[in-house]
């Protein structure tokens, strides 16, 4: 399984409501949780950042998954709105069966631990859709999260914070279910 951490140390991405994080901090930061509860269960985990292969854009962080050879490639970011909305989603490409597939099974572990609003799968289709290029490229069903809207909502920052354990492994688990079915 590739655990690709969003953004990069370059530009860090959205920062969170409380100024303690940046998505790439955070998830550098956490993101060894799912990897210790994936290899308990039986699962070879790589962390992996697009900034690896030389560069901050989505491409990149595809092909720091393809060079992984992994069977599933998740992508770890929080969320950011000018608009006050809250709540969990999970990204995937639109014809990739495998990917929506994944993308429910840790979607529904995520509203799970969060209990924040459910905002659902969101569909990656058109050039214009977040990470479009991520997508595109990925050799293996992918997926991309948001578990919470950190960055604009201090409930959904300070939910994230406080369940970062219980979520990790959640996702782990999501994960395990996955390859299981
Ligand atoms: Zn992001």
């Amino acid at each position: 399984v590739a655990l690709s951490i969003g953004h990069s140390p370059q530009d860090g991405g959205s920062v969170s409501a409380d100024r303690k994080w940046s998505e790439f901090s955070f998830w550098k930061a956490n993101i060894g949780r799912v990897k210790d509860e994936l290899e308990r269960l039986g699962y070879k985990a790589v962390v992996c950042n697009r900034s690896e292969v030389g560069g901050i854009t989505p491409t990149y962080a595809a092909r720091a998954c393809n060079a992984t050879g992994a069977d599933l490639a998740v992508e770890f970011h929080f969320n950011e709105a000018d608009t006050g909305i809250g709540g969990t989603e999970t990204w995937c490409w639109y014809n990739s069966e495998g990917g929506k597939r994944a993308a429910k099974l840790i979607q529904a572990a995520m509203c799970d631990v969060l209990k924040l609003p459910d905002r659902g799968l969101k569909f990656v289709r058109y050039k214009t859709d977040k990470a479009y290029m991520y997508f595109k490229k990925t050799n293996m069903p992918a997926l991309l999260l948001e578990p919470s809207f950190a960055s604009s909502h201090v409930t959904d920052c300070d939910r994230l914070e406080e369940r970062i354990e219980p979520l990790c492994v959640a996702i782990a688990r999501a994960i395990d279910e996955f390859f299981k079915g």
